[in-house]
């Protein structure tokens, strides 16, 4: 008898399995549908893999997961015929988590004080589940072609073993997974057939190979029933469908434990025929924002699982979708390779991203409320569809909402043009890292005080679309950050006298400032687009705008330093006033151009940027105060 050998989990394993062990999460009954799910997983793997080697599973050809309640061993099995797994599966999947966003949760979990466990069952735990209710677990495995069959145990402590074995009767076919758990206390309410298959059809009646339940107690024939409706979910009528049942569907597909937000279920046929069957969830999954960007969607083809790794199948920016295709045209040996590039791969995609964005539009006219609850969630990952589907840049710009200046609602494009000025040409906005800081930013309190509006953008990727999008409908963007105002010229209210002369009483602190500035502005100009605060900085016309400018500084990324801004005054505001005053007395001088340099530091301050010499400007700062003190 060859030896057990024992291995460590990773670290992340084991901080999970503390937080099940210990877990006071009261629907500990995921386990089943967890440990189902992996199974039916199994037997999709295997399906797939015997479509090029039928001898796979020639002996056995009938998938099928088993539940065995044992109340005499106090312990329950879930067994398949699926692919099952050899020594080095077993470290890889019941050792380690290999989806990077799910480790760095566990660990950011296990490090909290708060330890919401019902984010755990929010998102699914897999195999884990087990230890919620059992006190040693031991999986029982041969992978389907190879002679061995490898057992792994564990108490749910820091280490498993797993040892090889040559007894075939261990397992009843030739292939696949038995995993026994001993129950713990907790554990034995799970030792009740029924309770077993209601949990099954609660959670599992979707999984398209039958389930069959077994206490040892029934009479030979009695156990031949799957206790699952086993037909694959998106092959049966709408009508017959129930609301759960999608909702389980979409729990197991999607490895999201929420409601789905949107359900989308239809045939396509024509050219090329498909089944669809996606959700948009009506929460954030938790790795959204994972650099890698893969999208969740998985690739049948005439109800064989291929593949969920079809980067082909949808664009990054619709990677919030779960769900499946089930195509009627691809061959069922398709390999990776040929997804790629393939024509009947593409054409699905085309159709699966305007059929995506036509229900987003029918949902935002429909229900505007609950619109917004989704673009809350993922209105920032849609955007980026903007500056990467050229094609589709104009549909998604109608349906996207933004933050603006006048209102406190969300608005679309459409409403904003709506409700321009005649004047007004442009559509106005300002881009940023808070909604907070660009309002109370100087550069739009001219747009405030004449009820001009500007879209307030302050996601990242704002700073991105923007510099690609010139235009919708016919009106350009502008950005209020870049170039000379334009207020004057669409002002719905009267003009002041004032403001329509060409204000030259600043000149000379404006030269000035133009001398004692010259490293740190490209120019010194006055502005209409303030009224409470004396300066600002903004960007040149021709300049990149200032948020992607500083988001590609942080990253790097800035090739040429950091353009330099223009400083616009206030001429009507008292500091101005005096200090234009103080710039044409020589005594003076001196006072004017520390105010310049401290203007200058504050202006980028309140951009949301360091002093460009903190030491120098607090120095500066200080003396200032001491001698208004001491005057
Ligand atoms: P997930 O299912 O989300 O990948 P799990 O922790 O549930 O995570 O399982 C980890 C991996 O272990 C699975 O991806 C699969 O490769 C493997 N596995 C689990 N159960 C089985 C099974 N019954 N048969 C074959 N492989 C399995």
């Amino acid at each position: 008898m060859p030896k057990s050998e024992k291995l460590e989990f990773q670290t992340e394993v084991s901080q999970l399995l503390k937080l099940m062990i210990n877990s006071v999460y009261s629907e500990k009954e995921v386990f089943v549908r967890e440990l189902v799910s992996n199974a039916s997983d199994a037997c999709d793997k295997l399906r797939y893999l015997a479509t090029t080697k039928e001898k796979l599973i020639q002996d056995d050809p009938d998938l099928k997961v088993k539940i065995q309640v044992n109340k005499k061993a106090n312990s329950i099995s879930f067994i398949d015929n699926g692919i099952g797994m050899n020594k080095k599966d077993l470290i890889a999947n019941l050792g380690t988590i290999a989806r990077s966003g799910t480790a760095q949760f566990i660990k950011e979990m296990s490090e909290s004080k708060t330890k919401d466990l019902s984010l755990i069952g929010q998102f699914g735990v897999g195999f884990y589940s087990a230890f919620m209710v059992a006190t040693d677990t031991q999986v029982t495995t041969r992978k389907a072609g190879e002679n061995k069959i490898w057992i792994w145990k564990s108490d749910g402590e820091s280490n498993f073993t797993i040892e090889e074995s040559d007894d075939l009767d261990l397992l009843e076919s030739n292939r696949g997974t038995k995993i026994d758990l001993i129950l713990s206390k907790e554990g034995k309410d799970y030792l009740d057939k029924i309770k077993i298959e209601d949990i099954i059809r609660r959670y599992s009646d979707h999984i398209s190979i039958p389930i069959f339940v077994t206490d040892g107690t029934e009479k030979k024939d009695e156990s031949s029933e799957p206790v699952n409706s086993a037909s694959a979910i998106w092959t049966r009528p709408k009508n017959k469908i129930t609301k759960e049942q999608y909702k389980e569907f979409y729990n197991h597909v999607g490895q999201m434990f929420d409601d789905p937000w949107m359900t989308s279920h239809y045939k396509a046929e024509g050219k090329i025929e498909y089944t669809v069957l996606n959700f948009i969830p009506s929460t954030k999954p938790f790795d959204l924002y994972d650099p890698a960007r893969e999208n969740r969607l998985k690739l049948y083809v005439k109800k064989v699982f291929i593949t969920d790794n079809c980067p082909e199948l949808i664009p990054p920016y619709l990677r919030f979708l779960r769900g499946i295709i089930d195509s009627e045209d691809l061959p069922l040996n398709i390999s990776r390779e040929m997804l790629q590039n393939n024509p009947v791969v593409t054409k699905i995609r085309n159709a699966l991203v305007k059929r995506t964005i036509s229900d987003l539009k029918k949902k935002l006219l429909a229900d505007r409320k609950s619109f917004e609850e989704f673009w809350n969630n993922f209105g920032p990952v849609l955007k980026e569809g903007i500056y990467e589907d050229f094609e589709r840049k104009d549909s998604l710009l109608e349906i996207a909402l933004f933050k603006n200046l006048n209102s406190d609602k969300l608005i679309s494009l459409d409403e904003y043009i709506e409700a321009m000025p005649k004047k007004q040409k442009s559509i106005y906005f300002i881009t940023g890292d808070s909604y907070q800081n660009i309002v109370n930013s100087p550069i739009i309190e001219g747009y405030k005080s004449r009820n001009i509006d500007v879209l307030i953008l302050d996601d990242p990727v704002d700073s991105f679309w923007t510099s690609a999008t010139p235009n919708y409908k016919e009106k350009d963007f502008k950005s209020v950050t870049r170039g000379v105002d334009d207020l004057s010229n669409i002002d719905g209210k009267k003009k002041d006298e004032k403001e329509n002369k060409e204000d030259k009483s600043a000149d000379p602190l404006i030269n000035l400032l133009k001398e004692k500035l010259k490293d740190k502005v490209k120019d010194v100009r006055t502005s209409s687009r303030l009224t409470d605060s004396p300066a600002c900085l903004v960007s040149d016309e021709s300049a990149m705008d200032p948020q992607l400018e500083k988001i590609l500084q942080q990253h790097n990324q800035l090739q040429q330093g950091v353009s330099l801004k223009i400083m616009e005054i206030n001429p009507n505001h008292k500091l101005i006033k005096a200090l234009t005053k103080m710039s044409k007395n020589k005594d003076s001088i001196n006072k004017v151009e520390d105010a310049a340099f401290l203007l200058y530091e504050q202006s980028r301050i309140v951009e949301g940027d360091k002093p460009s010499d903190p030491i120098a400007f607090s120095k500066k700062l200080i003396e200032t105060i001491s001698a208004s003190i001491n005057s």
